[in-house]
């Protein structure tokens, strides 16, 4: 799995042609979608038009809340194939637990049905906290490869991140550049991007590959998508990372997993 991939939320399906097409060019092979995000096709057809081989291509989607459930997992996962004009997704993930509906277990043991099948590469989740993931491992075969999770410099998830560490599951940032909302204008993050001549966006990604994370972040803008790619010619130093590391916050920008229902 790439270490930086393409977010798509928020993007309208007729603009996510050009958006996803401008993100292949500018040298991203992983794209981030998600049945929810209603943009499959648009997505689909950037792929599709884009002659990279299947192969080089890292395709993650996710099976929205209201499809939870064995038999409407796999029903969800061929309208989201289809869509995408895809024979395989690399990545399916549970985008959000729910536990209030209990299906979580269910729903993952159709996707161990689908890895079986040869038609998802691999499986994970979304969301997911440390109590619905002993869960998990606990009632299926399979641990979920990665668990895409709400992280950037004000809510950096320490306690998950260690226990993704010991279970071997990788964590994915979502919101990594924290939605751009006041985190790119941090004193401390624009003092380091002033350091290094690079931008505050890249520095906080480039915080992110650091410590390990996988990171999706999200841009229209083709100057920004191409930005946010070059993060790999430049390292930040130990001063650096912690200067980062201190703005912790635990604050959330999204739903709290525990409650959303
Ligand atoms: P993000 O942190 O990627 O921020 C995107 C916003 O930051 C842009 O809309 C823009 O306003 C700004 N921005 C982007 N690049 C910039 C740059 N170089 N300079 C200045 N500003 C810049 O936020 P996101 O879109 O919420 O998250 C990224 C991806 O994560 C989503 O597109 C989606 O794929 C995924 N996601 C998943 C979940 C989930 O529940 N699993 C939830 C939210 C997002």
């Amino acid at each position: 799995m790439p270490q930086l991939g393409f977010g798509v939320w928020q993007i309208p399906d007729d603009e996510a042609e050009q958006a996803v097409t401008t993100a292949l060019e500018a040298g991203y092979r992983s794209i981030d979608t998600a049945a929810a995000y209603g943009n499959e096709e648009g997505t689909g057809k950037a792929l599709g038009a884009s002659g990279i081989a299947r192969e080089d291509l890292f395709v993650t989607t996710k099976l929205w809340n209201s499809d939870q459930g064995y038999d409407s997992t796999l029903r969800a996962f061929d309208t989201s194939l289809a869509k995408l004009g895809l024979d395989y997704v690399d990545l399916y993930l549970i985008h959000w637990p729910m536990p209030d509906n209990d299906t979580y277990v269910d729903t993952y043991k159709a996707f161990e049905k689908l890895l079986a099948d040869g038609r998802v590469k691999t499986i994970g989740v979304s969301n997911f906290l440390p109590e619905h993931l002993d869960r998990l491992i606990e009632a299926t075969s399979v641990i979920p490869a990665v668990n895409q999770i709400e992280l950037h410099p004000h809510l950096q998830q320490l306690a998950l991140r260690e226990y993704h560490a010991e279970q071997g599951i990788a964590t994915e940032a979502w919101s990594p550049l924290g939605q751009g909302k006041g985190l790119l204008e941090v004193p401390a993050i624009v003092a380091i991007a002033q350091k290094h001549g690079r931008t505050p966006a890249q520095i906080v990604l480039r915080w992110h590959i650091q410590l390990g994370n996988v990171v999706i972040p999200k841009s229209v803008t083709p100057s920004r998508i191409k930005e946010n790619i070059e993060v790999f010619d430049f390292s930040l130093d130990t001063e650096d990372i912690a200067a980062i590391s201190a703005l912790n916050e635990d604050r959330r920008i999204g739903p709290d997993p525990a409650t959303l229902h």
